[in-house]
């Protein structure tokens, strides 16, 4: 009797770069977080970078988790401190692909310095930033991005701070790339994504995202559907926007796109010039980018 061999089931195209092994994840339902890795997923299978190059550094946080479920070399630092430990990552192995993968809280508020200094010197750094407006994991503390009059359980009267712009930020620092998208936008999410994945220097993406459980609950938003909803009806796409105009405020108009895209040398290259010209021919030349 012949024997029927079954075909090989077809892999959903993002599973290779997830630890099956990890799951079910600790994200709540409705939580954007998931949404925003099944878009690094598919860009990473768009890049074509080849996995062993490309290596992911989280901080603490609901986010901070991002790193320990992606299969790459993954590193699930302290608070706040992922940005320098990319840093020295990158530094020491050039030809790795460097993404920082964090939340709001811990890349803005604890780990604020390091995002502005290594914007400022442009570290060859990926920075995706989900942005929930809020403190997740700890439950629900006002954040350096909470909108004025939002309700956190250390503003319970409403948010009395001014929240940081976090495009303009960014761009005033010295990021080269800047782009803020909502987790509705999974195809736009993907396409900046495979941008930063092939370009030089520090690039950081915005995504705004549901805390269902916190941020949303508090505020009387409903869950994460009415969230998408509201980003899907309240979202402007505007590429090429300055970022001082795209300031956020409670259940405003959102502000979309890519806002800005220059070249200028990278950390490494500025620093590979510089010894070149002080040094001259006793320099050994460029380890990589
Ligand atoms: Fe997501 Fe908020 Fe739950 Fe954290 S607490 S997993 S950010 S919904």
């Amino acid at each position: 009797m012949t024997e029927i061999v079954v075909a090989d089931q077809p892999v959903n195209p993002v599973e290779p770069f997830l630890r099956g092994d990890r799951m079910p994840h600790i994200w709540c339902p409705g939580c954007g977080i998931g949404t925003t890795v099944n878009c690094f997923a598919r860009a990473l299978v768009e890049s074509k970078l080849p996995p062993d190059k490309v290596a992911i550094v989280s901080g603490i946080g609901c986010t901070g988790r991002v790193a320990g479920y992606m299969k790459l070399d993954s590193f699930h630092t302290t608070h706040g401190r992922a940005i320098p430990f990319a840093t020295g990552l990158k530094l020491a192995n050039p030809e790795l692909t460097v993404v920082v993968y964090s939340g709001d809280g811990d890349l803005i508020a604890i780990g604020g310095n390091h995002f502005i200094h290594a914007a400022r010197r442009n570290a060859d750094l990926k920075v995706i930033c989900v942005n929930n407006f809020t403190y997740g994991m700890t439950g629900g503390q006002v954040a350096p991005t909470t909108p004025l009059g939002a309700l956190a359980t250390t503003t319970p009267y409403g948010c009395f701070e001014q929240p940081f712009n976090l495009p303009f930020l960014a761009e005033s620092s010295g990021a080269v790339y800047v782009a803020r998208w909502t987790a509705f936008h999974v195809r736009h999410i993907t396409h900046s994504m495979v941008e930063v994945l092939n370009k030089k220097g520090f690039c950081f993406i915005e995504i705004l995202a549901p805390c269902p459980t916190l941020y949303q609950r508090r505020n009387r938003l409903g869950d994460g559907l009415d969230t998408m909803k509201y980003y899907k009806q309240k979202s402007v796409i505007k590429n090429g926007a300055s970022t001082k105009d795209v300031q956020l405020n409670l259940q405003g108009e959102i502000t979309v796109g890519r806002f800005l895209d220059i070249e200028r040398p990278s950390l490494k290259q500025a620093m590979d010039q510089q010894l070149q010209d002080t040094l001259g021919s006793r320099y050994a030349g460029p380890g990589g980018r």
